[in-house]
C-alpha cells in the first residue's frame, strides 16, 4: 500500500505497538512524510497511544463506531474479545519479559513457504521425459487492475479480431477434411461477427474416425504414463504462454467477461497439470505383499471413448474430460459443442503442437442428436464422457446401456448434468458479503453455470431487507459486450437460449412476483436477457423446480432452518449449495443435512478450483466421480489385480532389493 502512494492513501488502523512501529519503519523506507499516511484508533482505547502518535508528528484519526446499536453490538463484542484475549498485550502481566521480546525481530517465513511461493510460476511448462513434477498448484488469476496485464488483454482481443472467420476442418487420423456444410460460430454479444466456421461431420466420417481411433489405440495405449503425462504438461505450458489469446477467444465466442474467461483458461491449465500428476500417481506400484505372495494393483485403458462437452466452460470442461481420457491411455472421438467449435478446434491443434500423435483425438464437430447419438451407440466405442443437460445425459446413459451386435463390453458413461442450486441465508447472516456472494453466484456468466444459484431461501426476518438489497444489486450490474472490461454481465449463448429464458420469465410471472427484470436495450446486437428476480416463489412452480440456465433467481422465505433445509433438499438435482450463517451450530447441521455434491459455507457457490474443490453432483446431477478430484482418472481405466505366488522360489524379497 505504501509503495503505491499517492494512488493509495494508507490508513493503518491498529492499537498494536509492533504494527505501528512496522508501519513507521516501512513509511520511512519508502521515503513517505509523516503527513502522507495516517493512523486510526478507537476512541476510549489505548489512550496513551492517542498522545504518543501525534507527539511523534504522525496523523491520528480517532473514531467511534456509529449507527444502529444492535448490528453494532457484534463489532463491540469483537473489540472486547480482542482486548481480553489471553494473548493480548494488555493482559500480559510480566512487563520485564515483555521488554525482552517486544523489540525482537519477527521470525522469517519458513523455508516451506518460501519454496512454494517460488513454485510453478518460476518454472512454467516444465517438461521432462520422466516428469518429476513439483506439487500441483492452481494457476493464479490475472489481476486486471495491473496496467500491464490489463493492456496485454486488450491487445490480445484486438489482435484476435484480425484473425476471425477461419474455417476449421474435421480432423481424422491427423488429416484435415473439409465438408460442404459447416457450423457457423457467432459472437453472442454481436451476431454480425463470425468467430469461425467448423466442418460438419456425418455418419461416414464417424465410421472413419472410430476405425482410426481403434488403430491409434494400439500404439497410444502402450506408451508409459510418463510419456503421456509429458504431453499434457507441454500442452499446459503452451496454454499458459498464450493464455490472453485464449481468454480473448472465450470472450468473443462464448460471451464471457474478462475475469470469467481468465478463470476458465486457468482451470484448463489446472486440469492438464493435475491429471498428469494423477496418471503418474496411479502408475506407481501399489499392492499389499505378504511373504510368499506378491500383489500388484494396476490400471489399463478402456479403449475408444466419446467426449461430448457443453459450451458453457468451452475450454475448461472440454480439456478436463479429454485430457483425463487421453492420459489414461484411451483414444477419443471429440464431438464439440456446436456453439463453441472454434475453441475446441484450436485446442485439438494445440494438442498436436504439444506432440499428441495423429489419430489419438479425432475431431468431429456435428449435431449432437444425430452424430453424437451415433457415436454413443457405436459398437466399438467403449465409454462416453458427457457434460450437459439432464435430458441429453439420461438419454445417453440409456442408449449406452444397450448392447449392440458384436459388442463385447459394457459401456461406461460418465455424465455430469444439471442443477437447481440453492443458497440458504440464515437469520443471523451478515448481509454485505451475502448480497455480493448471491449476485455473483446467480448472475455470474449470466447464470449459465451448472453451479449457479437459482433458488434463494431466506430464513426469518431478513427476507424483505435482503430482497430489496438484491434487487438494487441486480440493477447495478453493468450489462453489455464483455469485450469491455467494465462489463460484468454479458449475453446469453444464442438466440434460442434468449427466447427460452424470456419465455421462462413470462411463465414465472403467472405464479410468483417479479421483483426485478432488468431491461436490455432493444437494439442490442447480441443475445441479451437482463437479470430477473422473483419473490414468493411457490414450491410446485417451474421456477422452483426446473433448471432455466439463465439469469433468473427465485427467492423464498422460510420460518426456520428446518423449513429451509426441507425446501433446499426438495429437488431432483444435487449439485451445489450454499449457506450463509454466523452460527457454528447451524453450519455443522447444514454440512450434515444439505444434500449436494459441493457445499459452500459463507461464500459464493461457483468457481470450484481443480484439486481444491473436486466438482460434481449426484441424484439427477450426474453419475461418476468428481472432476478435478483424486478418484476421477480411475474411471477411464480397467483395474487389474495381479497376484503371484512366490513360494516356489522362496520368500519374495522386499521390493527394490535383489
Ligand atoms: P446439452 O445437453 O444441450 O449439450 C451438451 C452436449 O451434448 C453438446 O455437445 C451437444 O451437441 C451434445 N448432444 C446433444 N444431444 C445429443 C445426443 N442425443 N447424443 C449425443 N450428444 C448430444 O447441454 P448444453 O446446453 O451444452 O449445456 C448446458 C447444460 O450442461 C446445463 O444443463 C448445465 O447444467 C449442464 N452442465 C453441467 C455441468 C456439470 O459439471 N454438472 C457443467 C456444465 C454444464
Amino acid at each position: 500500500l505504501l509503495t503505491h502512494h499517492p494512488t493509495v492513501r494508507t490508513a493503518v488502523a491498529t492499537h498494536n505497538i509492533r504494527s505501528i512501529a512496522a508501519a513507521i519503519a516501512l513509511a520511512e523506507e519508502k521515503g513517505l512524510g509523516a503527513d502522507q499516511f495516517e493512523f486510526q484508533m478507537l476512541y476510549g482505547m489505548a489512550s496513551g497511544l492517542h498522545q504518543a502518535i501525534p507527539a511523534l508528528g504522525y496523523c491520528l484519526r480517532v473514531y467511534v463506531p456509529f449507527g444502529e446499536p444492535v448490528p453494532g453490538m457484534a463489532y463491540l463484542v469483537r473489540r472486547l474479545l480482542e482486548n481480553s484475549s489471553g494473548q493480548s498485550l494488555l493482559v500480559t502481566a510480566d512487563a520485564d519479559a515483555l521488554k525482552a521480546t517486544l523489540a525482537s525481530a519477527p521470525p522469517l517465513p519458513s523455508e516451506s513457504i518460501r519454496d512454494s511461493s517460488q513454485g510453478r510460476g518460476a518454472n512454467p511448462g516444465l517438461v521432462c521425459e520422466n516428469p518429476k513434477l513439483p506439487p500441483f498448484e492452481n494457476q493464479p488469476l490475472h489481476r486486471f487492475t495491473d496496467q500491464r496485464e490489463h493492456q496485454a488483454m486488450r491487445t490480445a482481443i484486438e489482435q484476435l479480431k484480425q484473425d476471425l472467420g477461419a474455417y476449421y476442418p474435421l480432423r481424422i487420423n491427423g488429416d484435415a477434411l473439409e465438408t460442404e456444410d459447416f457450423i457457423e460460430s457467432l459472437n453472442p454479444a454481436n451476431r454480425e461477427q463470425v468467430i469461425g466456421r467448423a466442418g460438419l461431420a456425418d455418419v461416414k466420417h464417424a465410421e472413419l474416425a472410430v476405425a482410426g481411433a481403434r488403430e491409434a489405440f494400439r500404439s497410444w495405449s502402450i506408451l508409459s504414463a510418463s510419456e503421456r503425462a509429458a504431453i499434457l504438461i507441454r500442452t499446459a505450458g503452451l496454454l499458459r504462454d498464450r493464455r490472453d489469446r485464449w481468454a480473448a477467444l472465450e470472450i468473443l465466442e462464448a460471451g464471457k467477461t474478462w475475469t470469467e474467461a481468465d478463470a476458465n483458461i486457468n482451470e484448463a491449465i489446472d486440469f492438464l497439470e493435475f491429471y498428469a500428476r494423477e496418471a503418474l500417481r496411479l502408475d506407481s506400484p501399489d499392492g499389499l505383499d505378504i511373504p510368499g505372495e506378491h500383489n500388484l494393483y494396476r490400471y489399463s485403458p478402456l479403449g475408444v471413448g466419446v467426449v461430448i462437452p457443453p459450451w458453457n466452460f468451452p475450454l475448461a470442461i472440454l480439456t478436463g474430460m479429454l485430457s483425463a481420457a487421453l492420459v489414461s491411455g484411451n483414444t477419443v472421438i471429440l464431438k464439440p459443442s456446436s456453439q463453441t467449435p472454434v475453441i475446441a478446434a484450436q485446442f485439438v491443434n494445440l494438442l498436436s503442437e504439444a506432440g499428441l500423435p495423429d489419430g489419438v483425438v479425432q475431431f468431429l464437430p456435428g449435431p449432437g442428436s444425430s452424430l453424437g447419438q451415433y457415436l454413443v451407440e457405436h459398437r466399438d466405442t467403449h465409454f462416453v464422457v458427457f457434460t450437459g443437460s439432464e435430458a441429453v445425459g439420461t438419454k445417453l446413459i440409456e442408449s449406452a446401456a444397450r448392447r449392440r451386435s458384436g459388442q463385447t463390453h459394457v459401456k461406461r458413461v460418465i455424465a455430469e448434468m444439471g442443477g437447481k442450486n440453492a443458497i440458504i441465508v440464515d437469520s443471523d447472516a451478515e448481509l454485505d458479503e451475502t448480497v455480493h456472494g448471491i449476485v455473483r453466484s446467480a448472475f455470474g456468466y449470466q447464470g449459465q453455470k451448472c453451479s449457479a444459484c437459482s433458488r434463494l431461501i431466506i430464513v426469518g426476518k431478513q427476507y424483505r431487507t435482503l430482497l430489496a438489497r438484491l434487487a438494487d444489486a441486480s440493477r447495478s450490474l453493468n450489462i453489455g459486450n464483455p469485450e469491455d472490461p467494465a462489463v460484468n454481465f454479458g449475453p446469453v449463448i444464442e438466440y434460442a437460449a434468449m427466447e427460452r429464458i424470456r419465455a421462462a420469465i413470462r411463465e414465472g410471472r403467472k405464479s410468483a412476483k417479479l421483483e426485478v427484470a432488468v431491461e436490455v436495450p432493444a437494439d442490442a446486437p447480441g443475445f441479451f436477457v437482463g437479470p430477473a428476480l422473483f419473490s414468493d416463489v411457490p414450491r410446485e412452480s417451474g421456477l422452483f423446480r426446473e433448471e432455466i440456465f439463465g439469469p433468473v433467481l427465485s427467492v423464498l422465505p422460510a420460518d426456520n432452518l428446518d423449513q429451509a433445509l426441507d425446501l433446499a433438499n426438495d429437488c431432483s438435482y444435487a449439485l451445489t449449495g450454499g449457506f450463509y450463517s454466523r452460527s457454528p451450530f447451524n453450519i455443522e447441521r447444514v454440512k450434515r443435512e444439505f444434500q449436494v455434491g459441493n457445499l459452500y459455507i459463507n461464500r459464493g457457490i461457483t468457481g470450484a478450483l481443480v484439486a481444491r474443490q473436486p466438482f460434481g453432483g449426484f441424484r439427477m446431477s450426474g453419475v461418476g466421480s468428481k472432476a478435478g478430484g483424486r478418484s476421477y482418472l480411475a474411471q477411464f481405466m480397467n483395474q487389474k489385480t495381479l497376484t503371484e505366488n512366490t513360494l516356489r522360489r522362496g520368500f519374495a524379497p522386499p521390493s527394490g532389493t535383489d
